[in-house]
């Protein structure tokens, strides 16, 4: 089959490779009919994170192919999502839906290491599917579905885990598509005010569009600018959606004592400072979060499907997965006002 491969730094290519095979007899092979690219993934492209070798993708939706002998609540024929965040399957915490909480090996990310190869390919492997795997209801549309994978649960759960009170003010910084989705997630959480910031303004539009307060990061200080709109009190609640060293800086000179600041943009600097004192003394709550995928899928299916939670649509660019080289490029440089890349493998 054909995959995406991650040969070095700004270089990936469409690679002949082997068929996927069962990771177990609780594992599962996905035929892929959707998959998508993330901000996440190009920490591998950018090469911040080792990955020669490494197979991404791990925003994925396809069809069951095949199934191991334990595999019960899954069947060759299934539409289905496949959660990126994956544990044991069988240890407490996975049953508990929480794969973040794996103790049987502890949790992984498909397409996130060199072992376990992801979707951006034809097919892929998928263990414990009873637990990571769930057949699409009929009226969730394939993007909708590529979307629950994982950019609608982390822009969720970075909402769940602000702490927003009904009418609180909350403040977004990074309006990719997490961002935009916990905006979203925001609205339907009770915010009465959204600030939203960002550098790039057709997002700033899109951010405004929805009801939200644009913010031009690119017109000075940002925490100024927040501190400025909110009386000097800056942000009940804080969402950081970008994952650099500067925004998480933002973020935490922007969130108003005893607030709460919810991080789920990926920084990859493991020497981040913080001023400790600062928080100490201003009763400040900071929380880093891995969004459990599947456990979010009974709150988000039925939200989207009676019309609470209305996704924006993001997906700029959608092109054959034989073009993926030019997809990365294209959404790493941000150019062609590309917000997000669906991929069709059958091309
Ligand atoms: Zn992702
Ligand atoms: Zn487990």
């Amino acid at each position: 089959m054909r995959a995406v491969v991650v040969n070095g730094t700004r270089d990936v290519s469409v690679e002949k490779v082997a068929d996927p095979v069962l990771a177990g007899p609780d594992g599962a092979i996905v035929q892929v009919t959707a998959s998508a690219l993330c901000g996440s993934d190009l920490h591998f492209y950018e090469g911040e994170f080792p990955a020669v070798g490494l197979r991404p993708g791990h925003e994925v939706v396809g069809t069951v192919v095949e199934v191991g002998a334990d595999v019960g609540r899954i069947a060759v024929g299934d539409r289905v999502l496949v959660s990126p965040v994956i544990g044991c399957g069988r240890c407490a915490g996975c049953r508990a839906g929480n794969p973040i909480d794996c103790v049987g090996g502890g949790v992984r990310v498909l397409g996130g290491d060199v072992g376990l190869p992801g979707g951006h390919a034809e097919a892929v492997a998928v263990p414990a599917a009873d637990a990571w795997l769930l057949p699409v209801p009929e009226d969730v549309s394939v993007d909708h579905a590529v979307l629950l994978t994982d950019a609608l649960p982390t822009g969720w759960t970075a909402a769940t885990r602000a702490d927003i009170s009904p009418g609180a003010t909350v403040l977004v910084i990074g309006l990719g598509p997490v961002g935009l989705y916990a905006l979203q997630a925001a609205q339907v959480l009770g915010a009465g005010r959204i600030l939203a910031a960002d550098r790039v303004p057709e997002r700033l539009a899109m951010a405004e569009r929805l009801g939200a307060e644009p913010i031009d990061a690119t017109r000075g200080d940002l925490a100024e600018q927040v501190r400025a709109a909110t009386g000097g009190l800056g942000a009940d609640a804080v969402i950081e959606a970008v994952g650099q060293d500067a925004t998480l800086s933002a973020a935490i000179a922007s969130v108003r004592s005893s607030g709460t600041v919810s991080v789920v943009g990926v920084d990859a600097n493991f020497a981040f400072p913080i001023a400790v004192p600062l928080l100490l003394i201003r009763n400040v709550t900071l929380r880093f979060t891995t969004a459990p995928v599947a456990a979010t899928w009974p709150t988000l299916i039925p939200l989207i499907r009676y019309g609470r939670l209305i996704p924006v649509d993001v997906f700029t660019h959608r092109m054959p997965l034989s073009e993926a080289a030019a997809g990365y490029r294209t959404f790493a440089d941000r150019t062609d006002g590309c917000l997000k890349v669906l991929f069709d493998p059958t091309r």
